[in-house]
């Protein structure tokens, strides 16, 4: 009973903490321009003002995991937002930019910011750099011990292209855009529905953000296009937004080779149509990481991450949404050696 008061006790401060430090989601306002595409998206539900997953999805689920105890909310909180068992320190192989290779290549920057310099051109995907924690509470989320080595001299000075794939704390890493926006040149931004506002009220121009909804698709230049597809995830950033924005994932056409840039996305039936679709995709980032049965609809295990890639009939599966943030109970590193177990099972 003691402990349990005060999970409670604690759940409330941090809540309290979480909204005083927590503004934008209620504060920044819609762009008067996206009001009416949010409207009459198709995936957008007037009557409950929020969006909707294709599939039918449970966020959180009430069960009891396994042989341990049923969690309540409030240790959820604790656990999650404090991290007390995160590890020691995780290994990180760092590099400069100065040195990369004249070639196409992936930088990956851990969870799921990467960096694809590809024809020359620098595409970025939900980048945060310099130890910036995945929470608007700067002690909470924050990355493991020598996770954080990368800084804004990690990423090229032109960014052709910066995809963000939703609005929530671990993918839009506000301290980080506010940097690129006042240091870098970003010629392109493509963001899900409702996300652009954040971006322009970070100091990027509005004229550079296209905000997309599934099944759009975005001319770069001769060589780049991007596709907008549906994942099966939601949003927020606050506790009053809810799926006010949408989440998405994106195909990423250069020359004929495509890419998929997964986002946050439970498996569903979305990735063998988009698999159909495409025929094959060259490449796919796909989150492996910080899954639970609690949340099993929105979220993959290492198990689905494959199946996803067999889905999309992609060469070449690049997991990620792992070794950065604990947002899940796993070990840091158990996601990938579990993937990495079932691919030598089923080669
Ligand atoms: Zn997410
Ligand atoms: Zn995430």
């Amino acid at each position: 009973m003691k402990k349990k008061a005060m999970y409670f006790l604690l759940c409330v401060l941090l809540i309290a903490l979480y909204l005083l430090c927590e503004t934008e989601g209620w504060l920044v306002r819609e762009l008067p321009d996206t009001q009416d595409k949010i409207a009459h998206s198709p995936n957008f539900d007037r009557a409950t003002g929020r969006f909707k997953n294709i599939e039918a999805t449970t966020e959180l689920f009430s069960i009891e995991n396994g042989d341990k105890e049923k969690r309540s909310t409030a240790r959820i909180m604790y656990e999650l937002f404090l991290n007390p068992d995160k590890p020691k320190s995780v290994p990180v192989v760092s590099g400069s930019l100065k040195t990369a290779p004249d070639t196409d290549f992936v930088l990956w920057y851990g969870h799921s910011s990467y960096l694809l310099h590809l024809g020359g051109k620098n595409i970025l995907i939900d980048p945060l750099l310099d130890n910036e924690a995945a929470s608007p509470v700067p002690f909470i989320n924050t990355p493991f011990k020598g996770t954080g080595v990368f800084s804004l001299d990690d990423i090229p000075q032109t960014i052709d292209l910066l995809l963000i794939t939703h609005d929530h704390y671990d993918h839009l890493g506000k301290k980080t855009l506010k940097k690129i926006a006042k240091n870098k040149s970003v010629r392109h931004i493509i963001t899900p529905l409702g996300v652009g506002k954040y971006l322009k009220h970070y100091g990027f121009s509005q004229d550079i953000i296209h905000q997309t909804d599934w099944g759009d698709s975005t001319k770069i230049d001769d060589i780049f296009s991007v596709d907008t597809h549906t994942a099966r995830h939601f949003s927020g950033r606050g506790m009053f937004n809810k799926n006010k924005s949408l989440w998405a994932s994106y195909v990423l056409h250069y020359g004929d080779k495509k890419i998929f840039i997964g986002g946050d996305s439970g498996y569903g039936k979305h990735f063998q149509q988009i698999g159909e679709q495409y025929g094959k995709m060259d490449w796919a980032f796909l989150e492996n990481g910080q899954y639970d049965a609690g949340w099993r609809e929105i979220h993959a295990f290492p198990e689905q991450t494959l199946s996803a890639a067999l889905d999309l009939k992609t060469a070449v599966l690049f997991p990620v949404h792992n070794s950065k943030y604990k947002i899940s109970y796993h070990a840091w590193d158990t996601p990938m050696k579990d993937l990495w177990a079932i691919h030598q099972k089923n080669p």
